[in-house]
């Protein structure tokens, strides 16, 4: 009688553990996910255009006086707009 019981509660420990690992592996599991898609455009962080607020990758952009820019035609409008208020 006291070995079936003994059997019980390591059986139930056993139970309770492999379900606590199973979560922690699930909550991992999604970490690592979460960790993909944070990664998806590394060392390329979107920036925002100066003149017509659209976001575009760094690659992608034109930097101008600290200011991101998505094309030549905006940063020149961007400088004109801004010497013209000097
Ligand atoms: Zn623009």
């Amino acid at each position: 009688m006291n070995l079936l019981l003994i059997r019980l509660i390591i059986f139930a420990v056993l139970f309770f553990a492999g379900l606590k690992l199973y979560r922690m592996y699930r909550e991992w599991k999604q970490d690592q996910n979460a960790d993909g898609q944070q990664d998806a455009s590394p060392g390329n962080p979107m920036v925002r255009c100066a003149w017509c607020k659209v976001h575009l990758p760094e690659s992608d952009a034109l930097r101008e006086k600290g200011e991101w820019f998505c094309s030549p035609d905006h940063r020149d409008k961007y400088l004109a707009e801004r010497s013209s208020e000097e």
